[in-house]
């Protein structure tokens, strides 16, 4: 047993309002620079949706993650070293600007230039490329804000065909909700596997993912071999960038920039203590559906004397312990399983988790099924379809995804109680 410690994050999707202030502040920050302007390190999606890039879930078309050959070994699907000169002359697995959007900003000097005239002066958009006025905007990073179903049957997400359809056009019907994304700084990264300079490295002391700009040679293997879409080329250095997880604050002792102004504070940060010598073993497991229980399988408990004695061995400080031991990453994605991974099934161990959505539950509660007097909660008659959370996060096991939604309930109709009793002993005192 090898022991390592790796920073993670749980988002609860059920408190993200979608304001974007993740985005917007993280970009301020790490990615204001020419060359990055179509770059979000972190975005919002809305879900159902193609997202951003358009299509990134789909990997059939960009060929992202880890494959298992029949011998049981898993290979990076976007080639090693040995595929370098198959592709030096055109990658045909990456995204293009117009997947991402052409970046734009509005004339807003002209609100205060314009000359008189009849109608209000209206600023329009001009490209951050071509410096050139737009006739119209095509696409941006979340076109879909909003739309719901209406955009549900371009979904990327696989086996849920029939639900989008019976839903489409169905306004009662349809459903959507807001899924933050970021760099998942994997335990298993396809975008290490995949760079032909070696640039890309996992730190030892926190599992972040970081690209050494120095040796990075602008092959962008990575930017395909990602299957989240993470890295960003920057077309003005030639180089390949992603998010740092905000290293220079985490050894601070401070959050990540956009763990610290996420408005719903959905946001939770903590260490994770793992045995690095299963990682292969994990990631190669036969059945897709199974590979987020064995990626749970890999977590070790901080509060065991034993794999503290061997951690400390294996030289994890006594702060990353302590920190390990009070997370609640740990609490959350394996003590109470109620977060869960993005797409397990492109095998690289993601550790940015996610607590499924409830909402909207109005129309549940009115009819008693969400467990708001304490009767069991009924997830089959929450709006947005088990399955299709299942597909996101479990690899299309609905088992992990209905055992957290009902926890969830649980503890909101706990909470209930516990508000409804203290107003009433305020009303008897
Ligand atoms: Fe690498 Fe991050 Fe993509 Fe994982 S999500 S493969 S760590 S860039
Ligand atoms: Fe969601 Fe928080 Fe980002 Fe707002 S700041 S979109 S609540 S994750």
């Amino acid at each position: 047993m090898k022991i390592r410690a790796q920073i993670g994050m749980v988002l609860n999707l059920d408190k993200c309002i979608g304001c974007h202030t993740c985005s917007v502040t993280c970009k301020n920050v790490w990615t204001s620079r020419p060359g990055m302007e179509y770059a979000w390190f972190n975005n919002v999606e809305s879900k159902p949706g193609i997202g951003y890039p358009k299509e990134w879930e789909n990997q059939d078309k960009w060929n992202g993650g880890w494959t298992r050959l029949a011998d049981g070994s898993i290979v990076p699907r976007q080639g090693g070293k040995w595929k370098l000169l198959m592709r030096i002359f055109a990658n045909p697995n990456l995204p293009q600007i117009d997947d991402y959007y052409e970046p734009f900003t509005f004339d807003y000097d002209h609100l205060q230039s314009a000359p008189e005239s009849k109608a209000a002066p209206t600023a329009r958009p001009r490209s951050l490329i071509t410096g050139q006025r737009m006739e119209k905007i095509e696409w941006g990073p979340n076109w879909e804000e909003i739309l719901g179903g209406e955009f549900a049957k371009r979904s990327a997400d696989v086996n849920f065909e029939q639900v989008q359809k019976d839903m489409y056009g169905q306004f009662e019907n349809t459903f959507m909700m807001y899924l933050p994304r970021l760099c998942e700084h994997c335990l298993n990264p396809a975008c290490v596997a995949s760079c032909p300079s070696g640039s890309i490295y996992k730190r030892e002391e926190d599992g972040i993912v970081l690209i050494d700009q120095d040796k990075c040679r602008g092959w962008r293997m990575c930017v395909s071999g990602c299957p989240y879409k993470k890295i960003y080329y920057n077309w003005q250095t030639g180089k390949a960038e992603k998010c740092i997880f905000c290293y220079p604050r985490i050894e601070a002792g401070q959050p990540t920039v956009c763990s610290e102004t996420c408005v719903g504070r959905i946001r939770y940060l903590g260490v994770l203590l793992y045995d690095a010598d299963r990682i292969q073993e994990a990631a190669s497991v036969e059945r897709d559906r199974d590979l987020y229980e064995a990626q749970l399988g890999i977590f070790l408990d901080p509060n065991d004397p034993e794999v503290i004695r061997q951690a400390k061995l294996d030289g994890i400080a006594d702060n990353w312990l302590e920190a390990a031991r009070n997370s609640p990453v740990y609490k959350m994605a394996v003590d109470w399983k109620v977060a869960l991974p993005l797409h397990p099934e492109y095998r690289t161990l993601p550790m940015v988790w996610y607590v499924p959505p409830l909402s909207p539950i109005t129309s549940a509660a009115n009819a008693g099924h969400v467990g708001v007097n304490g009767e069991i909660p009924d997830v089959s008659q929450l709006r947005i379809p088990v399955q299709y959370l299942a597909n996101m996060l479990t690899a299309g096991d609905t088992g992990p995804v209905v055992r957290a939604l009902e926890r969830m309930l649980a503890m909101r109709a706990y909470q209930r109680g516990l508000h409804v009793d203290k107003v009433q002993n305020m009303a008897v005192l």
